[in-house]
């Protein structure tokens, strides 16, 4: 914020280098839909093209007063193979983006990084840095080469790359999927690495409405963990295990699993209170209209949990846990009872996409938002000193910042031990069974 009162990054006004950025990516996404179809290159992973917008305007770009910018997109080809593949068309992508205005969420992170949520909210606008922007194109190609060999994955799904350039500066941004959707009301959100040193939210951002809490923050609200049907456990470890496998080859490290928890027994007991069925986003309750914008609403997190087919016969290791889960429940029954659960709490399906039920230990009821975040910190020189100076003085192990091989495996351990809890009695489960 300067001395105006004017929010700015990187000392250029929010609202102009908002405004420049849809302007930016509407005139990349049009242009590009004259170019052909055809495969991607190898070469599509490392094209740039830049163009400016000056405010006069050109041939090619319209007069606008945000002040003259350069906008660069890398990879145009690429990224729009992706958005292809993910299933969204140049015009969901521009809509989403350019109709209307983005809206700015805080960051509770350190790194000073701004949020932008698209207005449908399907996607969010993360400005990065130039570190974590060239080792994203360089992970491309290989990166890409797993979300096609493996679409149901935690990790995030990158949708473009840009670079806006003017007064000088050079702010980088990232599209990406957005994991939890606003009309549900969060009881919980939490940003889990599965190290407990200094992994606690401030003070200053428990005074939030919903605040991003973390690891011993979670220890807290849910001593007994979170259980889940065998199935579900079962493929979401087995998801855990492949995903962190990738991140490890990239020596990737600090990344997180965002956790959106709404709790649907909380939930309906508050409703009961306010003495009417109202549904979540009533004028009363913090969340918006539940039908706004709701005909524009796709899932692209489909690609996510919820549409986990059953695995095949074929697929399915023989013997150990994984028979053991297959003969406690099934995909149907637990996508019946998430349907009847859906209906009685007033939740539109649509907007759920890969969200997962749960229990608490108490047995309340919850729909969980999830997702692996924060993947662009790679293990480099600057952590290396960091872990060793920090291990100096503190237990090498509860530290956030190790190695790439430890953090991955550590971050499983959290996930499949502390975090989430199948049914079954854990002296029948065992974590090499995953697959
Ligand atoms: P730092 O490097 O300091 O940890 P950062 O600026 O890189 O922070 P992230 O860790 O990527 O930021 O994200 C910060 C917060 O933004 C998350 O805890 C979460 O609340 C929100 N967030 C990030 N990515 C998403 C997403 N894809 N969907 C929904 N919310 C997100
Ligand atoms: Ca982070
Ligand atoms: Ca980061």
């Amino acid at each position: 914020v300067d001395p105006e009162g004017n929010v700015t990054f990187k000392r250029v006004p929010s609202n102009k280098l908002m405004q420049s950025i849809q302007e930016g990516i509407r005139h990349s996404v049009s242009k590009l839909a004259s170019e052909p179809e055809r495969d991607v290159l190898f070469t599509d992973f490392e094209n740039t093209e830049i163009v400016l917008h000056p405010e006069a305007g050109t041939k090619y770009t319209p007069a606008h007063n945000n002040g003259d910018f350069h906008f660069k997109t890398y990879a145009p080809i690429a990224f729009r193979h992706f958005r292809e593949a993910f299933e969204i068309s140049p015009d969901d992508y521009m809509m989403s983006i350019c109709l209307e205005p983005l809206i700015e969420i805080s960051n509770p992170g350190a790194s000073g990084s701004l949020f932008y949520l698209t207005e449908d909210e399907m996607f969010i606008l993360k400005t990065v840095e130039h570190s974590e922007a060239e080792f994203l194109l360089k992970l491309l190609p290989q990166y890409y080469m797993n979300i096609v060999q493996n679409p149901r994955t935690l990790l995030p799904k990158f949708f473009g790359l840009y670079c806006y350039k003017a007064f000088g500066k050079n702010v980088r941004i990232l599209v990406m999927d957005n994991i939890l959707p606003r009309r549900i009301k969060y009881h919980h959100k939490f940003d889990l690495k599965g190290s407990s040193y200094n992994r606690f939210a401030s003070e200053k951002e428990k005074t939030k409405t919903v605040p991003t809490l973390k690891d011993v923050d979670f220890a807290e609200h849910y001593p007994g963990g979170i259980f889940l049907d065998n199935e579900t456990y079962y493929q979401l470890m087995s998801l855990f295990k492949r995903d962190c496998l990738v991140l490890q080859s990239f020596k990737i490290m600090d990344y997180s699993l965002l956790l959106g928890i709404h709790n649907i027994d909380t939930d309906l007991k508050e409703q009961q209170g306010k003495g009417d069925d109202s549904q979540p986003g009533s004028p009363d309750s913090p969340q918006e209209d539940p039908t706004k914008g709701l005909g524009r609403t796709r899932s692209i997190n489909r690609h996510r949990l919820a549409a986990m087919p059953r695995t095949t016969p074929e697929e399915e290791p023989r013997g150990g846990s994984a028979a053991f889960f297959r003969q406690q429940s099934t995909q149907s029954q637990a996508y019946d009872e998430m349907s009847k659960i859906l209906a009685q709490a007033h939740i539109d399906p649509d907007v759920i996409g890969g969200a997962i039920l749960g229990k608490t230990a108490n047995g309340e009821r919850l729909l969980i938002f999830l997702g692996i975040i924060d993947i662009l910190q790679y293990w480099r020189l600057r952590k290396k000193l960091e872990h060793a100076f920090k291990s100096l003085i503190h237990d090498g192990n509860t530290i956030s910042v190790c190695h790439p091989t430890y953090y991955a495996k550590r971050y499983q351990e959290f996930m499949a031990e502390k975090v989430f809890h199948p049914q079954v009695d854990p002296a029948n489960f065992r974590l090499q069974d995953i697959p």
